[in-house]
């Protein structure tokens, strides 16, 4: 068995379902302290949900940029026990193919990336620039006390972050076959349409919510929010749950409650989406108040370095060419790229990732140790 698939057992076999860490990080520090890595735990958030964070870098012996492997030692909670094929934290091998909780999301990849580490430090130990991993217990939470806390610690320390690599699984049907040179945004409403409840029969005593908000719905469904660019789809609205009336079918209701979410691309900001919603519930006289939730802002790495580099690790080890690609849901890439000019994800197959029987391909975590060792050659060589 490979030093990479090893590794990724290892940490498989530890249950840290968020915000646990189960000694992941200890292990992986361990193992980086032996290749001259100083390592520091930064523990946050409060006594029932305690996370814990790694921030380890190793500097070389010449100038150069700063590289960051970033990614989540947590995995989410299994589901139904009995309806896995083999226990969740007893990392088994199957069809050419490692099952277990976490195997693609994303413990196969940190292992990777630490393998990749040894690999290059013992070539090369006299790399330029710096190599350093950011590990969080706390991505598939709320994200509150993991990757944000330690970025912001960076910052404040005036340490300089140059590019950077999250090993979420983002490949498709084979290896390499797509990365994250971004994310869209995410933004959340709660609307609030507020009646005047009454006799269905006496609707002149009465001011119906639903009435009132159905043409200024239809309009902000119709509306053109953004076109995207190149890298981004045009900003999408969508409403993901509707409440009103009483359950009696002789009441009009007082109140309709409206759940909503943006994911907006780098062509809008929050402020400005905002703002035109409120002018369409306006303009069709509505008395209403709106919640806002920002999830996260959008992130763009734009073709440059590091997407280049990334690229070509990618096809010399696969022959993959990759394609760079915004879809998704957030991570913690949208922290990392405040204080990081180029943040990129890349990562194994994600077909299973958050189900039942959670896989990655045996043989493609040596791969995926490999494409990150490439990449490091190219950057810090
Ligand atoms: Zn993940």
């Amino acid at each position: 068995m490979t030093a990479a698939l090893h590794l990724a057992e290892a940490l498989i076999a530890r249950n840290s379902t968020t915000p646990e860490d189960a000694g992941c990080q200890a292990l992986i520090a361990s193992r980086l302290q032996a290749i001259g890595f100083v390592c520091e735990t930064i523990e946050s958030g409060p006594a029932n949900f305690r996370v814990t964070n790694l921030w380890a870098k190793r500097s070389g012996a010449r100038p150069g940029p700063t590289l960051v492997l970033a990614g989540h030692t947590d995995v989410v909670p299994t589901g139904p026990l009995d309806q896995w094929h083999s226990d969740p934290f007893t990392p088994t091998h199957r069809d050419g193919k490692l099952y277990g909780r976490g195997a693609a999301d994303m413990k196969s990849s940190i292992a990777a990336m630490v393998v990749a580490a040894e690999e290059f430090v013992a070539a090369q130990p006299a790399h330029a620039g710096a190599i350093a991993l950011l590990l969080t217990s706390d991505e598939e939470g709320p994200a509150l006390d993991g990757t944000v806390k330690v970025v912001d610690l960076l910052a404040q320390r005036g340490e300089k972050l140059d590019m950077c690599v999250v090993g979420e699984p983002t490949s498709v049907s084979a290896l390499g076959d797509m990365v994250k040179n971004g994310r869209r945004g995410s933004l959340s409403g709660k609307l609030r349409v507020i009646g005047v409840q009454g006799h269905i029969a006496y609707p002149q005593l009465a001011r119906n919510p639903i009435h009132q908000a159905a043409p200024a719905l239809a309009e902000l469904a119709a509306m053109v929010w953004d076109s995207g660019n190149a890298y981004f789809p045009p900003t999408s609205w969508q409403v993901s749950n509707i409440h009103g009336g009483t359950g009696a079918t002789n009441v009009i209701p007082g109140e309709l409650v409206i759940d909503f979410n943006f994911r907006f691309s780098t062509e809008s900001t929050p402020e400005a989406l905002k703002a035109r919603v409120a002018a369409v519930l306006d303009k069709h006289g509505l008395q209403y108040q709106i919640d806002w939730t920002l999830g996260g802002e959008p992130f763009l790495t734009p073709v440059g370095t590091l997407t280049e580099a990334l690229g070509a690790a990618i096809h010399d080890e696969t022959g993959v060419t990759t394609e760079l690609s915004t879809t998704g849901g957030t991570s913690d890439g949208r922290f990392i790229a405040k204080h990081c000019p180029q943040v990129m994800e890349f990562g194994p197959i994600n077909a299973s990732i958050h189900k039942i029987d959670e896989h990655v391909i045996a043989a493609d975590v040596e791969r995926l140790k490999n494409i990150y060792r490439r990449l490091l050659e190219k950057v810090l060589a």
